[in-house]
């Protein structure tokens, strides 16, 4: 799965009227205030289930702005905060800027102390046929598949609440061009780490956005959509990236034989 960065643009030109002006795309929402007739306050607002990280890149015409470009700043699901504030320095002023965003906190530390559940039903073995940095699709990847046939059910990895879903996908080949057809959950977590399940099958997700879930709970059913070589799970956890596929993260799950990291050919159960 890749994160895509989506683009916003953002102009607007001051006069001497207080306007509180609106431009938005999807969950996120950028407005102005002026706060003098120097001063101009922006804002940032949230409506979506999970957090964002937001970049801008100004475009100012005699204006400084208390932020700079392109640095990174988080806006939590729910909330409205105040990016900058820019100053006119004389003359005729005017600002305008462009802004990325990845969906997730680019700052969240993950919590090493926390054991993952196993993803599939319990009580019986399942085959990791792809392992941390495995060589088919893992080369750059900490991300883990098990070998689970068609319709398998899925549980929920860790606590968190689902702030992606795809499930109209019908389509999977072996080829990498098909890596943008997989139907995925995504779940973020209370450090902020996300997890993507990926290759669901059509119409296989049973939460929506915005649903709490808990470790164990059944969130949705195995399949072989995307960059797939056969009916899997792709699971991958990870600190989201203005990149376009962030690294992930190896943890460690329950597993009948204790707390432990997967490795590729072996076989785990809880
Ligand atoms: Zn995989």
């Amino acid at each position: 799965m890749r994160t895509l960065p989506f683009k916003i643009i953002f102009a607007g030109l001051i006069n001497a009227l207080i306007v509180h002006s609106t431009h938005g795309q999807g969950e996120l929402e950028f407005s102005s205030r002026e706060l003098s007739s120097t001063e101009v306050e922006l804002f940032c607002k949230n409506s979506g289930p999970g957090s964002y990280s937001v970049r801008v890149d100004f475009n100012l015409t005699n204006m400084t702005s208390s932020r700079d470009d392109n640095s990174v700043f988080v806006v939590p699901s729910g909330e409205e905060i105040s990016f900058a504030v820019l100053t006119a320095t004389g003359g005729k002023w005017k600002y305008g800027f462009s802004s990325d965003y990845v969906q997730g906190d680019v700052y969240a530390v993950h919590d090493e102390q926390h054991i993952y559940h196993l993803p599939h039903a319990g009580g019986r073995d399942v085959r990791i046929m792809q392992g941390y940095g495995g060589s088919f699709s893992h080369t750059a990847s900490n991300a883990l598949d098990w070998d689970l046939e068609e319709g398998s059910p899925i549980l929920c990895v860790r606590d968190g609440i689902v702030v992606d879903v795809r499930q109209d996908s019908q389509h999977g080949c072996m080829h990498p061009r098909c890596i943008d057809a997989a139907n995925f959950i995504k779940i973020e977590h209370s450090d902020g780490t996300i997890a993507d399940y990926a290759h669901l099958q059509y119409q296989g997700s049973e939460v929506q956005e915005g649903d709490s879930v808990s470790a164990g709970q059944l969130i949705g059913f195995s399949g072989n959509t995307g960059w797939s070589s056969g009916p899997h799970l792709h699971l991958k956890i990870f600190v989201s990236t203005f990149d376009a596929r962030p690294t992930g993260i190896r943890t460690r799950f329950h597993t009948s034989r204790g707390a432990r990291y997967l490795e590729e050919g072996q076989t785990y159960r809880f």
